[in-house]
């Protein structure tokens, strides 16, 4: 049930029940910063199918991804995938509302939603194929889930996406879960973003050993959030300090960059241990590559990660949040008023945890 449930809202929007229009921040054209626009009359999403149900935000999380599509990036895969049966209603895809996480409270529910009732309290990681609601009509089932009663929604609104790719990474490509992971040894590339630190939280928890690069400023928070080792990057070449340690049963890339040419020789070989990369070319390069998703050299694997929802997944995040496995991170809070500043934030890089909008 919860899998065929579809979602209506917004991330940089809210809906009000006796109007139907509602204040958002869209873009009508791709660009920097200044195509972000506000308005008070954006179209306020209604309920199309009975298995549907509509989300008021009160909280909105931004991450990389959202930058990136401001730019343009994916445009042209994302309007395919949610114009796939092409039935156009808006022909440029505009005006798009980003932002990939929210929090908020269910107002609406379809016919046949029994799992979810108006005024329960939600989570959801939004794919990045659902931008509008003209394309929400045809594709992409978007997962909600209660979200953890121990957050508040701006706290809460740090998790779904990050967590949803971090347990793709980790469970569906790397392998990992909480029953296998005792004892192995994970290092985590990047472990001070919104990815990291939700990444390393979730394999400490299930029993495995933490190996994390940052920089020096981040080494505090992430040795509180569960790092054995740290490796600061801006120390030296990463690759010689980290060859010092043990090999690696898996390896999370968020970084990407030059990391792949050795991260490979860090990894237990034949052994089934695993290099997983979120930094892909996957939308670049779609039809160049198809849709390959690794391989195996020198006894170990090379994969690719990716974004994802699957069944049951922010029901185990909730659970481990309200049993205190893992905590949000949340490094900065901005308004909804402020929601330019919170893309600037987000752009300027060097994150430590994540950027929020609350919207209550
Ligand atoms: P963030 O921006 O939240 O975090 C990136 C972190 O990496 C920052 O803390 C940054 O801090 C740190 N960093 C930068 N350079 C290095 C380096 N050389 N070594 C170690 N750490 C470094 O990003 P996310 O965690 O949200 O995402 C991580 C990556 O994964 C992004 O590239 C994102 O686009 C990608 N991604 C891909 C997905 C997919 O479906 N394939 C889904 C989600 C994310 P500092 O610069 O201060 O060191």
């Amino acid at each position: 049930l919860m899998c065929s449930l579809r979602a209506h809202y917004r991330s940089f929007s809210f809906s009000a029940s006796l109007t139907n229009v509602m204040p958002a921040w869209v873009i009508n054209k791709y660009g920097k910063n200044e195509v972000l626009r506000f308005t008070k009359n954006a179209a306020l999403p209604i309920i199309h199918y009975s298995n549907e149900v509509t989300v008021k935000v009160h909280a909105a999380g931004l991450n990389p991804i959202d930058i990136s599509m401001r730019g343009c990036y994916g445009a042209a895969t994302m309007a395919m995938k949610r114009d796939a049966l092409n039935m156009k209603q808006s022909g440029s895809g505009f005006p798009l509302i980003l932002g990939r996480d929210v929090s908020g409270e269910i107002v609406e529910c379809g016919l046949d939603v029994k799992y979810f009732k108006p005024g329960d309290q939600v989570w959801a990681a939004i794919p990045p194929s659902v931008c509008s609601p003209q394309s929400l009509m045809f594709m992409s089932v978007t997962q909600v889930s209660h979200k953890p009663k121990s957050l508040r929604h701006v706290k809460a609104t740090s998790i779904p996406y990050v967590a949803a790719t971090a347990w793709s990474a980790i469970v569906n490509t790397g392998g990992l879960n909480k029953d296998n992971s005792s004892k192995k040894r994970v290092l985590i590339l990047g472990g001070s973003g919104g990815v990291g630190t939700l990444a390393m939280q979730m394999v400490k928890a299930w029993g495995a050993h933490v190996t994390v690069t940052c920089s020096q400023n981040a080494e505090r928070l992430v040795r509180e959030l569960g790092a054995g080792d740290v490796v600061d990057y801006t120390a030296g070449p990463v690759e010689k300090q980290l060859q010092t340690l043990q090999k690696f049963d898996l390896i999370l890339d968020n970084f990407g960059g030059e990391s792949e040419k050795w991260a490979l020789d860090l990894l237990r070989p034949w052994n089934g241990a695993k290099y997983v990369t979120l930094v892909t070319p996957f939308l670049h390069n779609t039809d160049r590559l198809g849709l390959a998703d690794g391989m195996m050299q020198k006894g170990v694997h090379y994969r690719w990660g990716f974004f994802a929802q699957r069944g049951p997944t922010l029901d185990e995040i909730s659970e481990m949040v309200d049993s205190g496995k893992v905590r949000p991170v949340v490094e900065e809070v901005f308004s909804f008023a402020q929601v330019p500043r919170a893309f600037q934030k987000v752009e300027q890089g060097h994150a430590c945890g994540k950027t929020v909008v609350s919207i209550e």
